[in-house]
């Protein structure tokens, strides 16, 4: 925590606001709002895959529907679209960002159409809090005019050309999962520039309740909505972010720093006029053995490491669903490994991780 979490979730508890909706709610998807900025409308909501299933519902997403997802995630990006009785269609990465390639997903959306359905909407990732090419797959996007589901729930605080994450798909997501770079416990938020879409996403997230003095109900509504005691820490935990951000890269520097002159490792480097927030510090390795022997070596020592992300189009659950692979997000998987990469890591408990991996790798 920050530092003024405390007092507003305090100020939730003085003025008897346990509930969502409240005036924490509404004070932190302000705080959002003016730190995205760019016109957007922020609703809070009780998790990022909320969001993503509010998101594709509003898109008109719903039953034997197609949706294109970028392979390479976490599976909450694609699962709402399993709870809408969709179907996801996988799309591979590209090797500068390790997202969703502009070129695997024309190529998806071109297939899709010939065998006779258009997919409805594009689930497209910030993964680890680098953005995916923007540009290109915005481009490709309106060509065969598909909306976008902007994943950023791991890039909150990352910007491309200077404007902020969250801002550049019809319908953008965030998380503050307690993993995230900054957490509420649990909890998430949609971000648009439409306000109907705001309307509509407070609006199902509140059990979609007509406008009558009685319980009239035309739609089917979720209970979505963030609470207005987490908001008071989602308040608090706005007013750091840019610390959190900080420290995170900087994290990223110390790694790369002190292990680039190795030939065995390698970074993801920030293309031009793109700025992650480094969520988390990834290597690549020449191979799945030297990522083991890594892992292994930090973990005899009792330092938790991970694979990348495992691709969607890998895992059991989403065997049968189409994906659009060249091979990239396997080997990612396969070489990749994340580091600690946590705020409050010390320059103690950098030093010793680095010194871990030097002494693995010149045995
Ligand atoms: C964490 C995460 C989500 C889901 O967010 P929750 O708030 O945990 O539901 C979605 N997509 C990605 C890429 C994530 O990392």
């Amino acid at each position: 925590m920050g530092g003024n979490e405390q007092s507003y979730v305090d100020e939730a508890f003085k003025t008897n606001w346990i509930a969502p909706l409240g005036p924490n709610v509404n004070l932190f998807e302000e705080a959002i709002q003016n730190y995205i900025k760019d016109g957007v409308h922020v609703a809070a909501l009780s998790a990022g895959t909320a969001a993503i299933h509010l998101g594709l519902e509003i898109l008109g997403v719903s039953h034997g529907d197609e949706v294109l997802c970028q392979s390479l995630t976490f599976s909450a990006s694609a699962n709402p679209i399993k709870y809408l009785g969709a179907e996801p269609i996988f799309v591979d990465s590209e090797r500068e960002t390790w997202n969703m390639s502009p070129e695997l997903l024309e190529k998806a959306i071109v297939d899709r159409i010939a065998k006779g359905k258009k997919p409805k909407a594009i689930v497209a990732v910030h993964l680890y809090g680098m953005p995916y090419k923007i540009k290109e797959v915005t481009e490709v996007a309106n060509k065969y005019d598909i909306p976008i589901i902007e994943d950023s729930a791991e890039a909150l605080g990352s910007t491309y050309n200077g404007v902020k994450c969250g801002s550049f798909g019809e319908i953008g997501i965030l998380s503050f999962n307690g993993n995230k770079i900054i957490t509420t416990s649990g909890g998430g938020a949609l971000v648009t520039k439409n306000e109907e879409f705001k309307k509509k996403a407070v609006f199902l997230a509140t059990q979609a309740r007509d406008d009558a003095p009685h319980y009239q109900h035309s739609h089917v509504g979720y209970n979505y909505r963030m609470s207005n005691v987490l908001a008071g820490i989602g308040r608090g935990q706005m007013e750091v972010l840019d610390e959190r951000v900080e420290a995170r890269r900087s994290n990223f520097e110390f790694y790369k720093a002190s292990l680039q002159h190795l030939e065995e490792i390698e970074f993801l480097n920030e293309p031009k006029g793109f700025f992650s927030n480094r969520w988390l510090s990834c290597i690549l390795t020449p191979s799945y053995e030297m990522k083991e022997r890594i892992r292994y070596a930090l973990l005899e020592d009792d330092v938790e490491s991970r694979p990348l992300w495992k691709p969607m189009h890998m895992q059991p659950i989403f065997e049968t669903s189409p994906n659009y692979s060249d091979g990239t997000s396997e080997d990612l998987f396969e070489r990749g490994l994340c580091l600690p990469s946590g705020s409050n890591l010390t320059n103690q408990d950098l030093e010793r991780i680095v010194a871990l991996i030097l002494k693995e790798l010149t045995k």
